[in-house]
């Protein structure tokens, strides 16, 4: 076991087989350079609001520094229950209904788990979050990727449902409003969804973590559709609408079945999420609305500049109505979404991310996140100005 190959075939082939992900790929060319203006981020410009760093520091100060009950401290619990009801109009319960995550990642792998006996095939829409098709795999699933389509914002049909389902199908992934088209649903478009589920007995994971990132109408979650509630483990967590991605934080919310064997996987890996940052978590979802709304309203801000730049540039994308991204329609340029990026940056020193890093269904497009200074979005297009005058 000396050279480096034996060591790698050491690996379990379904790590091995598994690419790096496109976006690290990437930034690895990114970080070679200097003075980058990056709109490839992903994740908010805002340090976590005084308040919920205060309720941090006070619970420290307090000494609770010890593990809370596996499913997450009540108090929190009864918080994520409040909110979830606020926004949904369904009530769980928060004794055996709400399991606390380290941030959402962990809860949609704790969930495929929950569901998955080899062979299953999950459907998921791409372009998508770079996790959904290896987390899939890791559980021995098999990702079937639904290829949303421009003409229809990137949205699921019901046409292509039906397509894909087969036999094998147990579960449905969802990510409305979405990372990385900044596309929503409204409630008919989910109702349509919901009825496909419904029909062929399917059970629906929605990753919910951009839903009070929406700028043109409110959220419609599918746990509020009749008889959705049954079937649905509803993910959500703060990393998003309150700037905590470092907190991670998470909580899924569902049958009492479903989490009971959810929190079964976590308590036996994680134990809990760190206790400091539920006491934060409590504090951002009981008194951080304000926080919120704020830095929502700096974005909304930051959303329509872009879109005026863009229109000013006779560039088309994907109506950006969730979400803090912009998927931009580079077609017509004639260069792949990698190509144009690289030369992108390049030649402007600009960062966004290539379609492509989140499935072959993002070609044609790029990425870009307005989760960065207005300041730097300006600079950002004028650059782009500069560099699609060029093709001309
Ligand atoms: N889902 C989506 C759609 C995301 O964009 C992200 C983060 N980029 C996550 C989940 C992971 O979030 P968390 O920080 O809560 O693990």
């Amino acid at each position: 076991m000396k050279d480096s190959k034996s060591l790698h075939n050491k690996v379990a082939k379904i790590i091995q087989e598994i690419p790096r992900s496109g976006i690290r790929d990437f930034f690895d060319i990114v970080s070679t350079r200097e003075d980058v203006i990056s709109l490839g981020i992903g994740e908010p410009d805002f340090i976590t609001p005084w308040r919920i760093r205060d309720a941090a520091y006070r619970s420290l100060d307090y000494g609770k520094t010890s593990y809370t009950s596996n499913m997450g401290s009540i108090s929190l619990r009864n918080e994520v229950s409040k909110y979830v009801n606020s926004r949904t109009n369904v009530l769980y319960n928060p004794e055996d209904e709400i399991l606390i995550t380290v941030g959402v990642s962990e809860g949609l792998d704790l969930a495929i788990r929950s569901f998955i006996e080899p062979g299953d095939e999950v459907l998921y829409h791409e372009p998508s979050y770079v996790s959904y098709n290896p987390i899939i795999k890791f559980a021995h699933g098999v990702p079937v990727a639904i290829d949303t389509k421009k003409e229809n914002n990137f949205k699921i049909t019901r046409e292509q449902l039906d397509k894909l389902k087969t036999k094998k199908t147990k579960l449905l992934l969802l990510n409305y409003p979405n990372n990385p088209t900044g596309s929503t649903l409204s409630k008919s478009e989910v109702e349509i969804i919901a009825d496909f589920a419904i029909s062929n007995n399917i059970i629906v994971i929605t990753d919910e973590i951009y839903s009070d990132l929406t700028y043109d109408q409110n959220h419609f979650s599918i746990i509020s559709v009749p008889e959705m509630r049954e079937r649905t483990i509803y993910l959500h967590g703060l990393s998003k609408a309150w700037a905590m991605t470092g907190w991670r934080v998470g909580f899924a919310a569902g049958p009492k079945i479903f989490i009971e064997s959810m929190m079964k996987i976590h308590q036996y890996t994680m134990l809990c999420a760190p206790v400091m940052c539920q006491e934060a978590a409590k504090e951002a979802l009981k008194n951080g609305d304000v926080d919120l709304k704020r830095m929502k309203a700096e974005y909304n801000q930051r959303r329509n500049f872009i879109k005026s730049s863009l229109k000013e540039m006779n560039i088309s994308f994907i109506e950006p109505t969730g979400a803090f991204y912009i998927f931009i329609d580079i077609s017509k340029f004639g260069l792949s979404s990698k190509e144009f990026s690289i030369k992108l940056l390049e030649q402007k020193n600009v960062a966004v991310v290539p379609g492509t890093a989140f499935g072959d269904a993002g070609e044609g497009f790029i990425r870009c996140s307005y989760a960065t200074s207005l300041e730097e979005i300006k600079k950002a297009m004028v650059k782009l100005k500069e560099f699609v005058k060029s093709f001309k």
